[in-house]
């Protein structure tokens, strides 16, 4: 039969009622046998995700110090949980274990990993699934990727029939070592476990209707992203928009399954679907995101263009400093190099005074205060008239445009704005392409 993989995010596993909501959600599609959990995350506003306690815990233990008090937080939270849904689980005797692994010097990884073990054992109990440990089946090497034979060990494992509960968020290292994913990183247990089950599609469920075109924040009532490329949302992600871990495309993507994310308040609502190609008729630009907090580099020297390797220099300068680029807009006799602010900090004048005495060029200066602004959409950078359509919002509503790139990607124009306009400028785009 075809499966369909669910990751539950720590707001849809807060507490014993949102996992019946789960379990509901969960029964009215036979397709889902696969769920991914995450730990229980915030109640209320003023509540602690389980995750952050239990990396408090693991600080105060390094240091000598007592954890009483945030355990306390996560004994009562995990003891609430699996009274009120009853299920035949000892999870005081679970709870004294940690407790003693905690106290006794255990890795950062391995009690930030507790937390998603911990409520996938009672999930799967509550299911009447089958708990996995996901460290025992998923490698992660030490750049942080996936190893290959992690889809065979599942996909062996998870082959017979009934409902099967994975804990999202960690796997071991080669040497067995319990290993996390960076935060957030349950969604790329369940693109992992899709990929290997190889699901009719990955659930994402949140507690939102997935992706919106722009940041309500900014603009008002901005309508739902309906269907969206792998592409696209990694260029939005990349951008700021985050609902969904960016490296749980890549284990997807490969094998085209499509992506939705849903909402477990709303679960009739369609949600966003992530494809691997969408019709760009209807709709050219899928979102626009942005963020502030950028700084142009910007170097003159005349006859630059018939330097050769002088780009090449200038951005070992800049590596020298362990500094990553944005972008890299040049002109003839210039170059500018869009950097983000906290690249910089505190290296500003050494950069500066590096690049005079390396470059000898005729203007150098480094200015801060930029915000970037993603226009995305698939082949919109060979539609004619879309670029226009963006710079004439823009000109429309008084915006100075500093930076345009265009870039590599035919999805994406970026165009670089003063901090002061950034809000003005994605409402000018918006009202322009939604
Ligand atoms: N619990 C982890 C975190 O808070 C992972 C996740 O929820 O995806 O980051």
């Amino acid at each position: 039969m075809d499966a369909v993989v669910c990751k539950f995010g720590g707001s849809s596993v807060a507490d014993a009622e949102r996992i019946r909501n789960i379990q509901a959600v969960v029964r009215l599609d036979p397709r889902r046998r696969f769920i991914v959990v995450s730990a229980p995350g915030k109640r209320n506003k003023t509540d602690k995700k389980i995750t952050d306690l239990l990396y408090l815990c693991h600080e105060l233990a390094d240091q000598g110090l007592d954890i009483d008090e945030p355990f306390h937080l996560i004994r009562e939270r995990y003891i609430e949980i699996s009274g009120d849904l009853e299920v035949s689980l000892d999870i005081t005797k679970l709870l004294a274990d940690l407790d003693e692994q905690i106290r006794a010097g255990a890795s950062q990884d391995f009690v930030a990993s507790r937390g998603e073990f911990l409520c996938a054992q009672i999930v799967a109990a509550f299911f009447h699934g089958t708990f996995i440990e996901a460290a025992d089946h998923i490698t992660i090497d030490s750049e942080g990727m996936v190893e290959e034979r992690s889809y065979k060990s599942l996909s062996s494992t998870l082959s017979a029939e009934g409902i099967y509960v994975i804990p999202g968020f960690y796997g071991s290292t080669p040497e067995g070592e319990v290993k996390t994913f960076s935060r957030g990183g349950s969604d790329i247990t369940g693109a992992i476990v899709a990929r290997a089950v190889q699901a009719v599609a990955y659930e994402n469920w949140t507690d939102v209707s997935g992706f919106l075109m722009s940041d309500p924040n900014i603009v008002a009532n901005p309508k739902p992203m309906r269907t969206v490329t792998y592409r696209e949302i990694r260029e939005l992600a990349y951008m700021g928009a985050n609902v969904f871990h960016e490296e749980a495309i890549f284990p997807v993507s490969r094998e085209k399954i499509p992506i939705n994310i849903r909402n477990t308040h709303y679960p009739k609502d369609p949600g966003t679907m992530i494809v691997a190609q969408r019709d760009t008729k209807d709709r050219v630009v899928v979102g626009i995101a942005g963020k502030i907090g950028f700084s142009i580099i910007f170097v003159e020297k005349l006859l630059m263009n018939k330097q050769v390797g002088f780009g090449r220099r200038l951005f070992s300068i800049l590596e020298a400093h362990g500094i990553s680029f944005e972008h890299a807009p040049s002109g003839i006799d210039t170059m500018s190099v869009i950097v983000s602010d906290d690249q910089l900090k505190g290296k500003t004048q050494r950069v500066l005074e590096d690049i005079k005495k390396q470059l000898e060029p005729d203007r150098v200066d480094i200015s801060s205060g930029f915000a970037l602004i993603a226009t995305v959409g698939e082949g919109m950078v060979y539609r004619p008239g879309i670029a226009a359509r963006l710079f004439a919002a823009l000109a429309n509503a008084g915006i100075n445009i500093r930076i345009i790139d265009q870039g590599s990607s035919e999805i994406n124009i970026i165009v670089g704005v003063e901090t002061a306009d950034f809000e003005n400028a994605v409402q000018a785009i918006y009202q322009a392409f939604c």
